[in-house]
């Protein structure tokens, strides 16, 4: 047996249980938040503008004091902010519903009037925009994500001459998996291409606004005020959330747009409900507002806790596959994720490998669109949950698998 074999083979005895699959903050993280679980008592369910948050009133909008606070993570104006509940992708989604069954607020006809509206996507993206726009009927146009966002050379051809073109999914700031962010000029260039769809709209899915690694913050131009600059104001939507700032399974999603965008939507989602957990909105103003440092002050005691792993990934697999040609990553500022390329199509076969050993990672092809990777070599790390040692143990095992998986690739 080759000491490759053999390494593979030690880490099969251990009975190892290690997973690296989903990009959820570790408990560390949600601790810090924890000064919120009873922030709220009898005295305080009155905010300062007057609204008593057990009651219906309040409007479908959100508190006024956390638009206020929130707008400020997607970089807009509070008017133009929406906060909802737990989950930005049940706002996302529900737009997009709106816009099949109605149209959006300059739509000519609703969405779902042509055959198989079509969406643009990034590629490696987020696998959950490709299960919802495939469960929605869109057919997906796959565009490449590089270190300066979306390849628009691509996303200008795509949208010239096709209408039934009517959108654009992506991550502007540390884009899941890859961790790039868009540069300015890419943001311009969004902001005032020429489509054939009038109603042609950008869902800028900002999840890692505010998620940086270190002291370096990367502040991309906001696609908002480029739009408006363009004379597109009504393009654009920005959505963020706070499942990655305070707790994952009850944080507050929000979204933005221009006002007369965010006037036309408020009034479908007044249908759909009197207001949002209010309860919820205004614990998180009270317990945000009051944080040392605010959300900076947050995201900074969050960066300390994941920084060292992002770490740990970077060494392990520079100091085990750094040139051998086997596999390149990205070394991203923020966000949550990192994004491994296999020289080799054998991204499914060291997925499959370290399964073996007690390693579960994200499964090949998760992130393009029908699960299907057309060189076989995306692989998504999520270092964040798991404790370093995990994360350094992991990152051993996938670097054998890789090696393993090539060396029989190259045998084949
Ligand atoms: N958008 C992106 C790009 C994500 O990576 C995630 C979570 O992994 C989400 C949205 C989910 O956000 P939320 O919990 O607000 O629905």
């Amino acid at each position: 047996m080759n000491q490759l074999k053999e390494r593979y083979e030690s880490f099969k005895i251990q009975n190892l249980e290690l997973n690296m699959q989903r990009g959820q903050p570790a408990d560390e993280n949600f601790d810090l938040s924890n000064p919120m679980l009873n922030i709220l008592d009898k005295s305080n369910t009155v905010t300062p503008s007057g609204i008593e948050i057990r009651n219906y009133p309040g409007g479908a909008a959100g508190l006024k004091e956390a638009r206020e606070l929130f707008c400020t993570v997607i970089g807009i104006n509070p008017e133009e902010t929406i906060i909802g509940n737990n989950a930005s992708l049940r706002m996302l989604v529900n737009t997009l519903m709106w816009a099949l069954i109605k149209g959006l607020n300059n739509s000519p006809k609703p969405w779902s009037s042509y055959n198989k509206p079509k969406a643009i996507v990034t590629v490696p993206g987020y696998d959950r925009h490709f299960t919802l726009l495939d469960a929605l009927g869109f057919e997906m146009l796959t565009v490449n994500m590089t270190e300066n966002g979306p390849d628009m050379d691509k996303i200008e051809e795509i949208v010239k001459t096709d209408g039934s073109v009517k959108c654009l999914i992506f991550v502007p700031t540390y884009s899941n998996p890859t961790g790039d962010t868009i540069s300015d000029d890419n943001v311009r260039r969004l902001a005032k291409m020429k489509t054939a769809a009038s109603d042609f709209t950008i869902f800028a899915d900002d999840a890692y606004a505010v998620h940086l690694l270190s002291e370096e913050k990367i502040k991309p131009l906001n696609l908002l005020t480029a739009c408006r600059e363009a004379g597109n104001v009504n393009r654009v939507y920005l959505f963020g959330s706070t499942s990655k700032i305070t707790f994952s399974g009850a944080g507050i999603g929000f979204m933005g747009s221009s006002e007369s965008n965010i006037e036309y939507i408020t009034k479908l989602m007044g249908i759909q409900s009197i207001g949002p957990n209010k309860i919820e909105q205004y614990r998180h103003v009270l317990f945000i507002n009051n944080y040392k440092g605010g959300i900076e002050g947050l995201m900074k005691d969050h960066a300390n806790i994941l920084r060292p792993k992002f770490e740990a990934v970077q060494e392990i697999l520079e100091k085990n596959l750094g040139g051998t040609g086997l596999a390149e990553w990205t070394k991203p500022k923020g966000g949550y994720f990192i994004s491994l390329n296999t020289e080799y199509p054998v991204a499914s076969k060291v997925v499959e490998l370290a399964k073996e050993v007690g390693l579960a990672l994200t499964p090949a092809g998760a992130t393009f669109p029908h699960k299907l990777d057309p060189n076989n070599s995306n692989i998504r790390i999520s270092p964040t949950r798991p404790p370093k040692k995990e994360v350094e143990l992991a990152m051993e095992i996938l670097s054998v698998c890789i090696k393993l998986a090539s060396e029989e690739y190259q045998n084949r």
